[in-house]
């Protein structure tokens, strides 16, 4: 019998694992850590973007069996179905486990079903699978242009969407590639957002740079287009208006991939928690990151910054010393073009207004930067090595030497890359 403190940590992604990676390395063998999840692999989402342009899926896996054994970290090969805040237990499909902490981070996942059409019609650009199907989309638009045949694509971003940035970059991305193959001309990209300006949770200076990109692209971009219905070849929006298509890719709304009826939750699942903490509204002992939890935009960047805060709470806990991390929204993306590709560092605010909980803080130039370059394209394939590399081991992103360095290079490069 162990008399350590027993955390569980539940879902293996960028929150769950940036976590219990931190906890680890704050709390050595001072606890015992646990990761519940339904995949033995760690699954880098962001990278895939690069899989309907003919990279291998199995190239954005990180096995966890070989870090978790490193690290002595036990793991449950199980799908949670629900906690017990009353028992400290977590109820899996393979048994029941006690914990002391709970780190909840299940990420979210797709509800297409909701826009009517837009299951049956859309491909859309959550799983590995997905972006074959679109790899098979675009080969099928570029066997027609031989033909002289024209395809017309667009893209779709509808309501409760919470990550647009990944559409943007596949549309761009296709614009170099179509250019690349010399087929082009025969292809028509459209791009439709509900958003009122393109992506709006990176603030005005991301629209300007989205605008004149699609605008030099030859990309048709519509704002506050609301999809109301799809169907074949056709696409109804609140404002009246219509768009037709070839094919059509879209990003759908979110939900929470796993509904914890126990905590408090809003009407999507998104668990409401504590903003600094991550801790879960009325729990001493539970926390949810990423987008399991209730922030509103969706990113890997901001579950590993609350990854790491929960991971600090609890571990301070343990240790009996006052936690140093809280969550900061600042959220950083780098957006791959195949030719360049655009840096945004965008830090967020709480507004206080439930409709709109969170807005970009364009007051604070310090930390507002944007840059588009083929130097980028660098910052990209870094951040793609350097994440697994660091999960690969069991050792957090935001931690020790390696992300010292990482974040001078990232600071070096914001003051002479961009604004
Ligand atoms: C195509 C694409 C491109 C993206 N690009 C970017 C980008 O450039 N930058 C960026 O910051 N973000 C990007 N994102 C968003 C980013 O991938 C997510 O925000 C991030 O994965 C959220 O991390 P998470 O740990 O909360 O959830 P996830 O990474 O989804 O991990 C959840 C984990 O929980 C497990 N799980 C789920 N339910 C259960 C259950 N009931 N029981 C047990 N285990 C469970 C899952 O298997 C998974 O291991 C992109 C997303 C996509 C789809």
């Amino acid at each position: 019998m162990t008399t350590k403190p027993r955390v569980l940590v539940l879902g293996g992604g960028f929150g769950g694992l940036e976590a219990l990676f931190y906890l680890k390395y704050q709390l050595g063998d001072r606890a015992d850590l646990t990761l519940v999840s339904d995949e033995p692999k760690f699954f880098f989402k962001p990278n895939t973007i690069y899989i309907p342009f003919g990279q291998a899926p199995e190239k954005f896996e990180v096995d966890l069996s070989r870090p978790l054994k490193k690290q002595s970290i036990h793991f449950v090969n199980s799908t949670v179905e629900s906690v017990d805040p009353d028992k400290h237990a977590v109820i899996t499909r393979s048994g029941n486990l006690n914990y002391d902490y709970l780190v909840i981070a299940t990420g979210a996942k797709m509800r297409s079903k909701e826009i009517p059409g837009l299951y049956e019609h859309a491909i859309t650009v959550w799983t590995p699978d997905d972006m074959l199907r679109l790899r098979d989309r675009i080969a099928w638009a570029k066997e027609r242009a031989a033909g002289n045949n024209r395809t017309r694509f667009v893209f779709l971003i509808p309501p409760n969407n919470r990550c647009s940035g990944p559409l943007y970059e596949m549309v761009m991305m296709l614009d170099t590639h179509l250019r690349q193959s010399g087929c082009r001309d025969l292809v028509d990209l459209v791009y439709a957002t509900k958003e009122e300006a393109y992506i709006e949770a990176f603030g005005p200076r991301l629209n300007t740079v989205v605008a004149d990109e699609f605008r030099t692209r030859n990309i048709e971009g519509h704002t506050g287009y609301v999809v109301t219905g799809i169907e074949p070849g056709m696409i109804s929006f609140q404002n009246g208006e219509k768009l037709a298509y070839d094919v059509l890719v879209s990003f759908p709304p979110y939900v929470a991939s796993t509904l914890f009826e126990q905590l408090p939750s809003t009407e999507r699942g998104f668990i409401e928690v504590e903003n600094d903490s991550r801790r879960v509204r009325g729990q001493d002992r539970i926390f949810a990151v990423g987008d399991a939890a209730n922030f509103p935009i969706k990113q890997a960047f901001l579950a590993l910054l609350q990854g790491d805060a929960a991971g600090d709470h609890v571990a301070a806990e343990i240790l009996g010393k006052k936690p140093t991390v809280d969550f900061e929204p600042m959220s950083m993306c780098v957006m791959e073009e195949l030719n360049k590709a655009t840096f945004a560092q965008v830090p967020l605010k709480y507004t206080g207004d439930p409709d709109k909980p969170v807005a970009v803080d364009t007051e604070d130039t310090e930390h507002y930067h944007v840059g588009v370059s083929p130097i980028w394209r660098m910052g990209k394939t870094v951040l793609g090595l350097y994440l697994p590399w660091r999960f690969g081991n069991g050792k957090p992103f935001h931690a020790g030497f390696a992300w010292e360095a990482m974040d001078m290079g990232l600071k070096v490069m914001s003051k002479v890359f961009a604004r």
